[in-house]
């Protein structure tokens, strides 16, 4: 029995199907597996799930391969563990529907999208990253906040790097590793992905 529990654990990171009981008068089968636990959420993730997954996808135009590089598990306990309303932010900050003056005319609220800072360029979804008229970018905070975490500094250098040239349409400068080191090679490898999947 203890093998069967090692291999399940190792071949399937989700619980084995169910199997249905003789005794059972009623049960729920979704995508060929009886569910026998939370099944408002399940009812709910098989309703909405395809049609969001599809949306993000053309939206980002990330195939199959791009969307499942996202650690969505990890993305879904990180909002879990925020309160209501920094979750609509972050939410917001990921989708790019912050409230900016380029979205603001998309539903005709005004009639140019420039910065009201007043640097000249127009206020897009990332355009707070980069403005030059604001006295301290929120890039270098973004800098300071992996500085109070304790980043690595070689990752620290290359997100920033990464983040500064995606905002400006330059290209992503490659991860500076030493390809012996495994390590190196996996923060490397984590990198690209990252830059497949877009910097903002
Ligand atoms: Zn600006």
């Amino acid at each position: 029995m203890d093998k069967i529990t090692g291999d399940c654990r190792i071949a399937h990171p989700s619980p084995l199907p169910a199997k249905a009981h003789l005794g059972n008068q009623v049960s729920l089968t979704l995508n060929g597996h009886i569910v026998t636990t939370k099944i408002h959420l399940q009812l709910r993730t098989a309703l909405t799930a395809p049609s969001l997954q599809d949306y993000i996808k053309r939206k980002e135009k990330w195939d199959d391969h791009i969307f499942f590089m996202i650690d969505w598990q990890a993305h879904g306990s990180y909002l879990a563990s925020l309160p209501f309303p920094k979750r609509v932010n972050v939410i917001k900050m990921i989708h790019n529907w912050q409230y900016t003056k380029s979205r603001a005319m998309l539903f005709e609220e005004t009639e140019n999208s420039s910065c009201p800072m007043g640097c000249g360029m127009d206020e897009t979804a990332m355009h707070h990253l980069g403005c030059s008229s604001l006295p301290a970018s929120d890039l270098r905070s973004i800098n300071r906040w992996m500085s109070h975490q304790n980043t690595a500094p070689p990752i620290q250098l290359a997100i920033m790097s990464s983040l500064k040239a995606w905002i400006s349409d330059e290209p992503i400068p490659p991860f500076p590793g030493d390809t012996t080191d495994k390590l190196d090679r996996l923060t490397a490898l984590a990198h690209t992905e990252q830059s497949l999947i877009g910097w903002t």
